[in-house]
């Protein structure tokens, strides 16, 4: 059980806080982060979200008032020493963060971290976890249902709204439980519309992108015994559309959706490396496969970025050891 009135005492006894997530930000990341924000606001507490990462074009719309920053070595180098809690959220590895782990490492402020992932690593404090939560915006939401730290208001309720939408696949993971729907119906009677914010999310796409996933399903293999599929797209594609790395959000679902496919797999070349996305079906642990490449994330979701540009060389040795998890299923 997290220990929810631990962080109430963490946040009612500081007055300023840095919050920030993972590199390439997901609704759960932006969500969780904007509604803590507001949670912090609403208590007259300094506030601020600084990301390695840029805001993705389709979550911009979370940025009224220009509230999200992106990490500016120069500008935020002081920011890390200057506030008393640092607020790691929806990641649990201080690799995520990039560009800002050195100062988020060294910093000797108070330090915590409230998420979902398994295997953490330990480079905070105090550690909020609880890997069944579907999001981090679920753990967000039980703590101020459980404290009553802040009334729950719409500012706070559609963050929420949108993280667990987007971390649980529009309501189909496992995850998905009852507990959930039980939220989620708490969240629609503060005003959320549902359509809405899934039209903000997943269908205001540049046309850019959907050139792109039409590269990516083009580009997708079966092996395995049919068991796994993946899709490999480079900078050349990403070039030709002038699509970005946060476009190919999902794409690596596609895989799943094929008869007899239960592991997906994406590669996609960056400018300095590349990432791979995993996922699965059942209890296919992809979070194992892909620590073994210095990644992680959940059981059937997880990823993994090289900082090498060996990707055509690498793209065997995965799929190698990918095969290897599907062995005792065949
Ligand atoms: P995605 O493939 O959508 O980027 O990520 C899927 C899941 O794996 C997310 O929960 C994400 O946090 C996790 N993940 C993705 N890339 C990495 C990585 O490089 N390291 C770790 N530890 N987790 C990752
Ligand atoms: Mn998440």
């Amino acid at each position: 059980m997290t220990d929810f009135n631990k962080l109430k005492k963490i946040v009612l006894d500081n007055n300023s806080f840095l919050i920030t997530s993972h590199v390439n930000p997901d609704a759960d990341a932006i969500g969780s982060e904007v509604a803590f924000y507001h949670l912090l606001k609403k208590l007259g507490k300094q506030a601020f979200i600084i990301n390695h990462s840029s805001t993705p074009y389709n979550l911009e719309f979370f940025n009224k008032g220009n509230i999200i920053n992106k990490f500016d070595e120069t500008v935020h180098k002081n920011i890390f020493s200057e506030v008393d809690v640092l607020v790691a959220l929806d990641f649990n590895r201080a690799n995520r963060i990039v560009s800002m782990e050195k100062l988020f490492r060294e910093s000797n402020k108070t330090k915590i971290c409230i998420d979902h992932h398994q295997d953490p690593e330990k480079f905070v404090d105090e550690s909020f976890i609880d890997t069944n939560a579907c999001a981090t915006g679920q753990i967000i939401y039980e703590f101020i249902k459980s404290t009553n730290i802040v009334p729950l208001d719409y500012d706070i309720a559609y963050p929420i709204y949108a993280a667990i939408m987007t971390d649980t696949g529009s309501f189909r993971f496992n995850r998905t439980t009852s507990e959930v729907h039980i939220i989620i119906s708490e969240l629609l009677k503060l005003g959320i519309n549902p359509e809405e914010v899934y039209d903000k999310i997943y269908d205001q796409s540049k046309f850019s992108k959907i050139k792109l996933l039409g590269k990516a399903l083009e580009s997708i293999q079966l092996k395995a015994e049919n068991k796994l599929g993946y899709m490999v797209l480079t900078q050349k594609d990403f070039k030709e559309f002038g699509a970005v790395e946060s476009d190919t959000e999902n794409f690596v679902n596609y895989n799943l959706s094929i008869e007899n496919v239960v592991m997906g797999i994406l590669f996609i070349e960056l400018n300095n490396g590349f990432k791979v996305s995993f996922r699965s079906k059942g209890n296919i642990p992809v979070n194992k496969l892909a620590a073994e490449f210095g990644g992680g994330g959940h059981t059937n979701a997880s990823g993994a970025r090289f900082f090498t540009n060996n990707l055509q060389e690498m793209i065997p040795v995965i799929l190698a050891k990918a095969e290897t998890y599907l062995n005792n299923i065949r």
